[in-house]
């Protein structure tokens, strides 16, 4: 059998033990070392570790307060839990199409659904396949918030320049099968002091102050509520696997980086399956693994692999397709992006996968073409 993920962790250093030794089991002490790490490794003033990418989304859309005819601009062909979030805060979902090489956002579609009630622009990293930001940036009014999904991508690097760079936010998630994980985690990293404070308390139930600062030196500080709030933070049991992984993770990143070579270096002779091409001038991330197949043969190959123990996942389809979003948001179309939703598959694709297990997993999609 070859899993379709398997995580790697271990708790060699016993980094749990220490929280539950402690007093404070949630956003604590060891939330604040790792908020630390990330704004050091960003470079940005604030960071938040929250209980998951949705909720630390949630938390900036409450915090810049969108009115319902708000605009949120999203690439259709990715994590449901993008237009998840726009609805979530009452404003409008706007879908636009991908690059057809690259399947991320489409900057030409992007510029054409811009209209005066454009709040936020939340582009994608997907796969680790690094968007260009500043590209974008330089194309748009200044008082659109841009906010990446950097849910694919810890370690991507454009021009030298860390993820979240061109951005007001970016956001990470440590669901239990992304590259850094924490079960379900997720962090937000910002520059904007202004948002930073709502942030921290929209994410808090809207309180000033969490339980962790309401006493220091054995003196009372009191605590009001300015703000809506909501359950965001990530609990210190969390937080304390995180640690390590922040650190070490660019070891991780070149492993990841050798084995998808590999991948493509098998699937390279066989002319039926198509890959996303990848951005020049970037050091990016490797997350996902994912092909393209004529549409006609998608569903036969899932079967042929998963009859052969090979376990593959749909990992994207196009938003405008999903029933609730088809429904309420007649008549958006995004072919390019609808296409590559009816294509895709993602391969077996981790740090534990073996040169041997990606050999017998293109040698079967070989086989299957020699068949069909
Ligand atoms: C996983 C994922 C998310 C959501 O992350 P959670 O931490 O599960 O909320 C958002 N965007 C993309 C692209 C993802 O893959």
């Amino acid at each position: 059998m070859i899993p379709f993920y398997k995580h790697n962790l271990n708790n060699k250093k016993n980094y749990l033990k220490q929280t539950l030794n402690s007093s404070y089991l949630t956003s604590g002490p060891v939330c604040e070392r790792v908020e630390k790490l990330l704004c050091k490794k960003f470079n940005k003033k604030f960071s938040f570790l929250t209980n998951s990418w949705t909720n630390g989304l949630i938390s900036i859309l409450l915090s810049v307060k969108l009115k319902p005819t708000d605009e949120v601009i999203i690439p259709a062909c990715t994590f449901v839990a993008c237009a998840n979030v726009v609805e979530m805060v009452g404003a409008k979902v706007i879908l636009a199409d991908i690059d057809e090489k690259t399947k991320l956002l489409d900057v030409k579609d992007c510029l054409k659904k811009i209209t005066k009630n454009t709040k936020v622009i939340m582009p994608v990293h997907l796969y680790g396949n690094l968007f260009d930001t500043k590209n974008l940036k330089n194309k748009i009014r200044k008082n659109i918030i841009i906010i990446e999904d950097c849910a694919h991508s810890f370690c991507g690097e454009y021009n030298n320049k860390v993820m979240g760079t061109f951005a007001d936010f970016a956001v990470f998630s440590f669901y239990a099968t992304k590259s850094i994980t924490c079960g379900e985690g997720g962090a937000i990293i910002t520059n904007h002091k202004k948002y930073a404070d709502i942030i921290r308390s929209v994410s808090n139930n809207g309180m000033t102050k969490p339980a962790f600062k309401r006493f220091v030196n054995n003196k009372y500080i009191p605590w009001d509520v300015y703000n809506f709030g909501f359950k965001a933070n990530l609990s210190d049991i969390n937080a304390s696997i995180l640690e390590d992984q922040v650190s070490s993770y660019s070891k991780i990143a070149i492993l990841k980086k050798k084995l998808f070579k590999k991948y493509r270096y098998n699937l390279n002779n066989i002319k039926e399956v198509s890959l996303p091409s990848e951005n020049k001038n970037k050091n990016r991330d490797y997350y996902l693994f994912p092909i393209g197949v004529d549409k006609k043969y998608r569903n036969k190959l899932i079967e042929h692999l998963l009859k052969n123990k090979i376990f593959v996942t749909v990992n994207f389809r196009s938003i405008s397709e999903l029933h609730y979003y088809k429904k309420k948001y007649k008549n958006t179309k995004c072919p390019r992006s609808e296409k590559w939703g009816k294509e895709t598959i993602s391969l077996p694709f981790h740090v534990k996968i073996t040169e041997k297990e990606i050999k017998k997993v293109c040698e079967q999609i070989k086989s299957f073409f020699l068949k069909n």
